[in-house]
């Protein structure tokens, strides 16, 4: 599939984005992560928290053969059942995942902060154990790769294919932001991808172990994340107020 834009600067505008994103709006999810090898070489990478999203992402870099890096953000607060999850799909596909984590040990981040920062201020602890590395990951890459979709929520909504991420300075690439629930597990049925277990036990959406729930029938898929709270990200993308916005004005966020 050949797209108009074929050289990214810090000059390309958001409109030349946005026309290429709508150039993939009927493209498959692995025509978008060729092209992207394509496009960006070794200077882009793949995030997967190993959802049942992530795990179709890896199974289909490893059919169309990329060797495209992938890592991971261990914040030492991930269910037993995610990282069992790692280590399979590291021997079904024959993948190394690149682990991405603070300095911050738990039991310093205890002494500093209190004890399970995350029930009193979880933006801090996400920004501690998830955003930094994440900022450090992507420094000096020209792009990354997500596993969001639109109907994972009402702040996901607005993604596009691929879009200027200025939180992070660089392209977010969504490949599967027009997926539906149905086409991710038919995906993994017909393909016989990994997943983690907990996702037969009412767990659509998996974060860390303390701020996830299983969700009831008729709650959005990450209704279960920081429960009883009103976070709803943990800023590696932007809540729905902020890409309003920027669909709306000016700067945009990721
Ligand atoms: Fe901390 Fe919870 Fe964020 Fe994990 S999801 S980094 S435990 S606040």
């Amino acid at each position: 599939m050949s797209v108009s834009v074929l050289s990214f600067t810090h000059d390309t505008t958001a409109e030349e984005l946005k026309r290429v994103s709508d150039e993939f709006e009927n493209a498959s999810p692995e025509a978008i992560l060729r092209w992207a090898g394509e496009e960006f070489g070794p200077d882009i990478a793949v995030a997967t928290g190993f959802g049942a999203e992530g795990c179709v992402l890896i199974a289909m870099l490893s059919g169309i053969g990329a060797g495209a890096r992938i890592f991971y953000l261990d914040t030492d607060l991930l269910f037993p059942e995610t990282y069992a999850l790692r280590d399979r799909l590291e021997a079904r596909y024959g993948v190394r995942f690149e682990r991405r984590a603070t300095r911050v040990s738990l039991s310093d981040q205890a002494v500093e902060y209190g004890e399970r920062l995350w029930e009193r201020q979880p933006d801090l602890c996400c920004r501690l154990r998830k955003v930094e590395p994440l900022k450090e990951m992507l420094t000096g890459l020209q792009a990354w790769v997500t596993a969001i979709r639109r109907e994972q929520s009402p702040a996901r909504a607005n993604i596009d294919l691929v879009e200027r991420d200025d939180r992070f300075g660089l392209i977010k690439i969504n490949p599967l932001a027009t997926w539906s629930t149905s086409d991710v597990w038919d995906y993994i049925a017909k393909h016989d991808v990994p997943h983690n277990p907990l996702h037969d036990h009412g767990y659509p959406s998996i974060g860390c172990a303390p701020c996830t729930t299983p969700v009831q029938i008729g709650e959005d898929s990450r209704a279960g994340r920081w429960r009883g709270t009103s976070k709803t990200e943990c800023g590696l993308h932007p809540a729905g107020k902020e890409k309003l916005k920027d669909v709306e004005g000016p700067g945009s966020t990721a």
